[in-house]
């Protein structure tokens, strides 16, 4: 349970009989019982919130039809993390919503979600469960891994992408299975890394991590995302790229996405607030079509004009891609356009048939 720091847990009444939860509870017994006290600046962080979730547990990942978006389903496993990176968004996704809330009931709600997968065995269906909280950094309570990768592992048609910034793999490692799972990190400069990921792994025992994986047989991706252009960023991405250099077999990895700093405006004040310190609101920013702040046009395609052809010296064959920009942007920096999402979610399926043999 390294780097876990839980002080609290606020049990539902509905979750208290739930398996999972007593598995939760029993690996935490020096946590205090507490009610709910409503939004806090700290987001909770030391405090489990155990809940049934209502909602969906399988949603597509909201992109916006101004952008070119990849077709990801999002396996609402959760939402908030331990960690606290200054950019994280969701500091204004559940401002209203603190503590880590975990969804208690998802072994229940499992079975509708691979009766979808298994309705059409023709589409492959991506899955991922990093998007509202970091798949793996509560995964020696949670054991998502132990839940999760079996169901997934058995099906040709989709895969289950665990995505962290954490070097958490205990669950990864003592599973049998391997097939149709991805354990992918987020990676930035040794800087951005450094000063505003707090609580993440560093650098280079994320790609520790990622080398122990590929030593396992599981196959591996990467994000870089948000980059973001600080000083010396050219060297600062470079030595990243070389620390992969060092530590991995670029054969067989299975998609490297790109994405540059975005956030919806009302974020800025909470980062201001929340990380005093940060560097990352000095760039030039403008509003963008989806009413997101982002780096003026210029400055997103020199980034990704940079890494691509960097990563591509490194090993052609990554499945480099942009998570929401557009064509233009694509073409520019890219030296090609998949034109649309469909196009964009064709090239990754076809990624995941080439790399699951
Ligand atoms: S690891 Fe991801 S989810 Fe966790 S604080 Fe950082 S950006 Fe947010």
């Amino acid at each position: 349970m390294a780097n876990l720091h839980i002080k609290n847990a606020i049990v539902e009444e509905a979750s208290k009989k739930i398996p999972m939860s007593k598995r939760i509870m029993g690996r935490v017994p020096h946590a205090v019982f507490a009610e709910p006290l409503g939004p806090t600046e700290s987001m909770g962080k030391d405090t489990l919130h155990l809940l049934s979730y209502k909602g969906a547990f399988l949603k597509p990942c909201p992109g916006t039809k101004e952008y070119i978006c990849c077709g990801y389903q999002i396996l609402n496993v959760a939402t908030n993390c331990p960690l606290d990176c200054s950019y994280c968004i969701l500091q204004s996704y559940f401002l209203h919503q603190p503590y880590l809330r975990i969804h208690v009931n998802l072994e229940e709600k499992l079975a509708p979600i691979l009766a979808f997968i298994d309705r059409d065995p023709d589409r492959i269906v991506r899955v991922g469960t990093g998007e509202f909280a970091d798949s793996l950094a509560l995964d020696s309570l949670t054991r998502w891994t132990d839940i999760l990768m079996q169901p997934f592992s058995e099906r040709k048609n989709a895969v289950l992408e665990f995505k962290t910034k954490t070097n958490q793999i205990d669950g990864l490692i003592a599973s049998p299975y391997r097939d149709r799972i991805i354990v992918s990190w987020s990676l930035n400069s040794p800087l951005i890394s450094a000063t505003e990921e707090k609580g993440a792994a560093t650098l280079k025992q994320r790609l520790e991590a990622a080398r122990r994986c590929q030593e396992e047989g599981f196959v591996v991706s990467f994000h870089f995302d948000p980059l973001i252009p600080h000083k010396g960023w050219r060297e600062g991405y470079l030595k990243t790229i070389d620390l992969m250099d060092r530590y991995l077999r670029p054969h067989g990895i299975i998609w490297i996405s790109m994405g540059s700093l975005r956030f919806m405006p009302d974020l800025k004040p909470i980062i201001r607030k929340r990380h005093p310190g940060t560097a990352i609101l000095d760039g030039e920013f403008i509003t963008g079509l989806d009413g997101k702040t982002r780096y003026f046009k210029p400055i997103r395609i020199e980034l990704y004009r940079f890494m691509r052809q960097n990563l591509e010296q490194w090993y052609p064959d990554l499945g480099l891609y942009l998570c929401m920009e557009s064509d233009e942007v694509w073409r520019k920096s890219m030296g090609g356009s998949p034109r649309d999402s469909e196009g964009l979610k064709g090239f990754l399926d076809d990624r995941v048939v080439q790399i699951f043999k």
